[in-house]
């Protein structure tokens, strides 16, 4: 697509938003409505898109993809009247007499693109947040998820007028030229790598974003934890999607002294959820294109394999695999692993293991398998994570009243529920004082002395 093409994209929604249509709050509403119900007419078309991209079965779609999306549609329809309210707050004693407040502003054009591990559930939740706040959207899906693309590009263009929102599709290239554009805000999800070439875009116009990034979350079972609870749930969250998930367990720090029993549980629960043959479960996904399947299976050879460890390249399926002995300085462990490879690491003090976690880059995610409060205080207190869960996995995304999202450099910012309206939405604060009366102490032509001046701000 010509440059030309974005420029003459962003004037309309640049246009468009200065009509002031976009923040009525009735439009708001009516949108997200209508948002609604095209997803609801196009419900089958995205799970089997969904289907042909990660081989995810209805059930899985419509609980990760499509069901979180109505959640968070109903959620901001119900609550988008109060949020939006200017908020009234106190007015400092020495600008008196005056009142204050905080307008919510609208950025503008909101630029917003996805990953394809949840090609759909990624670009749809950000854009129920540049809705409700009242922005226009120029959506980017990932090129790699090619099925889902097309399904969102035909609900969204066909549902409402590109001046307002627009899916544009597109590959590496049509991306960097979309990030040339001066837009108002941008909303990346996807990896670190590219996430620095996002922070570089928006420098450029010193554009405001949010960076939904990955990392390598750790899942750290404790001698107290119940192993078979822990097993279930390290499993389920890790090979759900296949391990295509920014939040899956990416490794288990296990205690030395139950490494055993774990490592028998986890071998016993991954043949509970997925049969001798996983290769034949319909609820078990392939690994999204040929350069993953090829840097995983590179993953695997370079690793010492407990269980699992079969892979067919005819259709990109990877075993559920389990990698130990592992250790902190082999290749498995450097980047984020986004399979079903799970390395399962050896400790004995939790110190170790929390000054482990903190020298390396700020995971988006940390499960802890422990009932000792203690334990869990020292965790969520000294390690520095996104977000997490005590004795389960990956829950933590799912709730609309918990703010999602990494730190440092597993993301900066966050959203979901009322924090996904809070990100797309300028706080403008506003004073607003009377004419009628004006100590105006500060004046050049008045001189209160210092001794009044020091009473007012001590
Ligand atoms: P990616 O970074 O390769 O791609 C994401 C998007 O960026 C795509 O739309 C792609 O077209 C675009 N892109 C790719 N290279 C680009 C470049 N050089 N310049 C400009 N744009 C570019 O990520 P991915 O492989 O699609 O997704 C996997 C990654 O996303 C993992 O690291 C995962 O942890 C992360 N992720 C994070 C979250 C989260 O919520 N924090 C959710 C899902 C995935």
């Amino acid at each position: 697509m010509e440059k030309s093409v974005w420029e003459k994209l962003l004037k309309s929604q640049k246009e468009f938003f200065w009509t002031g249509r976009s923040r009525d709050l009735n439009f708001r509403i009516d949108s997200l409505n209508k948002l609604k119900v095209a997803i609801k007419t196009h419900e089958k078309e995205i799970l089997e898109a969904v289907y042909n991209d990660l081989h995810k079965t209805a059930f899985d779609a419509y609980a990760t993809e499509v069901g979180l999306i109505y959640d968070e549609i109903h959620f901001a329809l119900k609550n988008l009247r109060t949020w939006a309210k200017p908020e009234k707050v106190k007015t400092a004693v020495f600008i008196w007499p005056a009142k204050s407040y905080i307008q919510k502003e609208p950025y503008g054009v909101t630029l917003i693109i996805a990953p394809w591990n949840y090609p759909f559930q990624l670009l749809m939740s950000p854009l129920v947040g540049a809705i409700a706040a009242g922005n226009t959207a120029i959506l980017k899906p990932s090129e790699v998820s090619t099925h889902t693309a097309d399904v969102i590009e035909k609900i969204i263009n066909n549902t409402f007028p590109e001046e307002y929102l627009r899916v544009v599709q597109g590959d590496v290239a049509q991306t960097q030229a979309l990030l040339e554009l001066p837009v108002d805000y941008i909303f990346f999800t996807g990896s670190v790598s590219v996430g620095k070439v996002i922070v570089n875009a928006a420098a450029r116009h010193l554009t405001p974003f949010t960076l939904e990034l990955g990392g390598k979350s750790p899942a750290i079972v404790c001698p107290d934890a119940n192993l078979r609870h822990a097993a279930q749930k390290i499993a389920w969250g890790k090979f759900l999607n296949a391990g295509q998930t920014c939040i899956a367990p990416d490794f288990v720090l296990v205690h030395d002294s139950i490494k055993n029993d774990f490592l028998a549980e986890l071998k016993k629960v991954i043949i509970k959820f997925y049969g001798e043959n996983p290769a034949e479960h319909q609820r078990y996904c392939r690994i999204i294109n040929d350069r993953h399947f090829q840097r995983l299976t590179g993953l695997i050879n370079a690793a010492n394999i407990f269980s699992g460890g079969k892979i067919n390249p005819a259709d990109r399926y990877i075993e559920p695999t389990i990698l130990h002995p592992a250790q902190w300085d082999e290749t498995v462990m450097q980047d984020e692993i986004f399979g079903p490879l799970l390395p399962v690491l050896v400790f004995s003090e939790i110190n170790d293991i929390i000054r482990k976690i903190n020298e390396r880059p700020k995971p988006l995610a940390l499960y802890l398998f422990s009932d000792d409060r203690l334990i869990q205080k020292r965790v969520t207190e000294e390690i520095a994570y996104g977000g997490g869960a005590i004795n389960n996995t990956i829950v933590h995304v799912a709730s609309h009243f918990l703010p999602f999202g990494g730190v440092g450099p597993s993301g900066i910012g966050r959203y979901h529920g009322k924090a996904s309206f809070d990100t797309f939405t300028h706080l403008k604060s506003i004073v607003k004082s009377s004419v009628h009366f004006d100590m105006a102490l500060a004046h050049p032509d008045k001189n209160p002395g210092m001794k009044l001046l020091k009473m007012i701000l001590k």
